[in-house]
């Protein structure tokens, strides 16, 4: 009963269930589970003389006139009174007979938004119709009227239709299959009377609850809802357990010790935390699947160069992929500065090198010569064959839920090797505790020791000269600066040629300094070349796109301005700004914007100038942007939420994790079916 398509319901033709399925509703439960957007009272006539502007109600009155008035625009006019004030109907469109119809002293009955003009209050094209004077108390309807998203050649009305149809069918096509004891709150109603309240609210239903989301029976829908979500990751990652075929890998415990001896630091607490909580992950037969979340800076890349110590050293090889060449390259320099030492060889493989040498490092590879390979998604082109992979260590920086499980196993000859993604966006718990159940989670909180403070300013472009004057005098006092370029276009060469054009004018504002250009047009080689110079502080200034956020490391650089800030979001701003403060000096960041700044421009920047724990932007960033726009692609396929909204509803995924394993173990038959109803039966996770 559950699955029944809308066909099944009267009056639903294929036509009909086509446009039903744009708003992606196939059954009657799906239908169901489309709330309302909004509710208008229909239910109660309003006396004129207490409306306000904006109100959307239902008035009766009596004509006084009514006239076609000319002038600039052409419209008909019309005077309703009620005995308890007076209001005007105003229509653009309208047929001479319709002008005849409103004779003073009829009555009308209108629905619409009420506005206020010069004359009075006004309603633009009403709904409306003449009734017969005295019918005035009964209203058109008992529960108030809701509003759906609706599509093209699809009407309200329809809509409406369809879900009292469907209500009809409560409860055998939408089953409550949610025990008590699954559900935080005694005081909430069961399904089916959340349903019908949600859809159709009796008039003293408290609608700003029930569009706000703190209604009990929202909630009661929007738990199941992230309870059907958060079972499915469960699900998958038992799926993901019960396969097992991944190699062991405990015998490089000798090699990573190795590898610590010769850092010329000593771990963090936190870095020899989640090292361990990878090197037991990595000992099992299990596939790891492990987000390492740590901010900029926190020291991520040698914690997976441990672990690429663990799968070499168990007789394996270890990829590390990189987002962009830069970062790539960045990964090449340290991996190959601390395992040549030890006699690992590392092989670089990325899209655009001489032929010769890239077949030179695959055959490496192929071999077994070569224990890491790093490069970009080139790795995983078909050509390149590992002898034994072992361990896939996915960098992304800021790229916040783009991870994903790559399909690895053709690579891994049969074995799946673990995987290690890497981001450098916090993720604010409420989101990892929903959108990764599936996964392992391992935070880097604790900085390396011996960092500069780093001040945030905000200013607004007029002042550039001053800002040329601050960068002047640190760069005369021997350190070394950034500039970052922005552009609202994504388009790359756009951003080359401001990039250029700005380091063409500080080059002649400031002649006594060197000054280089990175940006994503260049060759891998001219990139290379430049950002070496300035990292070994030959180049005082380098300017650069937004390219420069990943990696760069260099002590030195105390300054950073970034220009147009207010383009840029606020992870990417804060990966940016982790660029300075990695001396003991302390730095600043300038952010310039280009006025005037909008109210969420304002607020990102204002997080920016408040705080530079990477933590609690990214909390704030969910606060601004919301779970949607910051989880990435494939968040948003599996986590487009009906009813839900993971930031309104943070307090129920505590109860919601609880509830999970619960359910799963105790009711797995309800649990499928909670699952098949909000995720749908096509996982929508997709495999990867
Ligand atoms: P991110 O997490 O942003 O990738 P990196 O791995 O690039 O950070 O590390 C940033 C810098 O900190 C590097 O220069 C790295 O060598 C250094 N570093 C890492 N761990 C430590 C530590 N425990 N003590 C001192 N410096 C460290
Ligand atoms: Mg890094």
């Amino acid at each position: 009963m559950e699955g029944r398509r809308l066909t099944a319901l009267a009056g639903v033709g294929p036509r009909l269930a086509e446009r039903l399925q744009r708003l992606g509703l196939e059954t009657v439960a799906d239908l169901l589970l489309h709330l309302p957007l909004r509710y208008e009272d229909r239910t109660r006539l309003r006396p004129i003389g207490g409306l306000s502007p904006g109100e959307s109600v239902l008035i009766e009155g009596r004509v006084e006139w009514a006239e076609v008035a000319t002038g600039r625009r052409k419209r008909l006019l019309c005077r309703l009174s009620d005995g308890t004030g007076q209001l005007e109907l105003v229509f653009f469109h309208f047929y001479p007979r319709q002008a005849e119809r409103l004779q003073r002293g009829a009555v009308l009955r209108c629905f619409g938004e009420v506005r206020s003009a010069y004359t009075g209050l006004q309603m633009v094209h009403p709904e409306y119709q003449r009734v017969a004077p005295g019918d005035g108390d009964r209203p058109d309807e008992e529960a108030l009227t809701p509003v759906y998203r609706a599509t093209e050649g699809l009407y309200q009305g329809q809509l409406r239709r369809l879900v009292d149809a469907a209500l009809g069918w409560l409860p055998e096509a939408l089953p409550d299959r949610l025990p008590a004891a699954a559900l935080p709150d005694t005081g909430w109603p069961d399904l089916e009377q959340a349903l019908r309240l949600v859809h159709r609210p009796p008039p003293e239903a408290d609608t700003a609850a029930l569009l706000d989301g703190s209604h009990p029976a929202v909630r009661r829908l929007a738990y199941e809802e992230l309870l059907a979500h958060h079972m499915t990751l469960r699900r998958r990652r038992q799926a993901l357990h019960a396969e097992a075929g991944a190699p062991r890998l405990d015998g490089g415990g000798a090699l990573a010790e190795r590898l610590c001896r010769s850092l010329p630091f000593t771990l963090t607490g936190a870095q020899q935390r989640v090292a361990a909580e990878i090197a037991a992950d990595m000992a099992r037969a299990v596939p790891m699947l492990r987000l390492l979340q740590g901010d900029v800076g926190s020291g991520k890349t040698v914690v997976a160069a441990l672990a690429c110590a663990r799968a070499v050293g168990s007789g394996y090889q270890a990829a590390v992929m990189a987002p962009t060449e830069l970062l790539a390259e960045q990964h090449l320099r340290s991996l190959e500065a601390w395992f040549a030492p030890l006699g690992v060889e590392v092989a670089w493989l990325t899209g655009g090198r001489p032929a010769a040498r890239q077949r030179a490092a695959l055959e490496r590879l192929a071999a077994g010569e070569a224990g890491i390979a790093v490069g970009t998604h080139a790795l995983f082109q078909e050509s390149v064959a590992f002898c034994r992979l072992g361990l896939v260590v996915v960098d992304e920086q800021h790229r916040f839920g783009v991870h994903q499980r790559l399909a690895l196993k053709e690579k891994g000859g049969g074995c799946e090797p673990h995987q290690l993604t890497m981001t450098a966006t916090p993720i604010p718990r409420t989101l990892a505790m929903t959108a990764y159940a599936d996964l392992d989670v391992s935070a880097l909180d604790e900085r390396p020791p011996g960092r500069g403070a780093v001040q945030t300013v905000v200013l607004a472009d007029r002042r550039r000269a001053e800002v040329v004057e601050r960068l002047r005098a640190a760069l005369d006092e021997g350190r070394q600066a950034y500039w970052v370029c922005t552009l609202i276009e994504s388009s790359e060469e756009l951003e080359a040629e401001a990039a250029a054009d700005t380091a063409q004018q500080l080059g002649e504002a400031l002649p006594e300094h060197r000054v280089a250009l990175v940006h994503g047009r260049m060759g891998a080689g001219e990139k290379e070349q430049a950002m070496t110079a300035f990292a070994r502080g030959e180049v005082a200034l380098l300017v650069a796109t937004t390219v420069i956020e990943v990696g760069v490391d260099v002590p030195n650089a105390t300054l950073m301005v970034i220009d147009n800030a207010e383009r840029l979001g606020l992870a990417q701003l804060h990966q940016l700004r982790g660029r300075i403060g990695r001396g003991s000096a302390s730095s600043a960041c300038v952010l310039m914007y280009h006025g005037p700044l909008s109210e969420s421009a304002r607020q990102r920047l204002a997080v920016l100038r408040e705080t530079d724990d990477g933590f609690a932007i990214a909390q704030r960033d969910l606060g601004i942007r919301g779970p949607g726009e910051m989880l990435g692609t494939r968040q948003t396929g599996a986590l487009s939420l009906r009813v839900g909204d993971l930031h309104r509803d943070a307090d129920l995924l505590e109860a919601v994790q609880g509830a999970a394993g619960e359910l799963l173990d105790s009711a797995p038959e309800a649990a499928a079916a909670l699952i098949r109803r909000w995720v749908g039966e096509a996982e929508r996770y997709g495999q990867v």
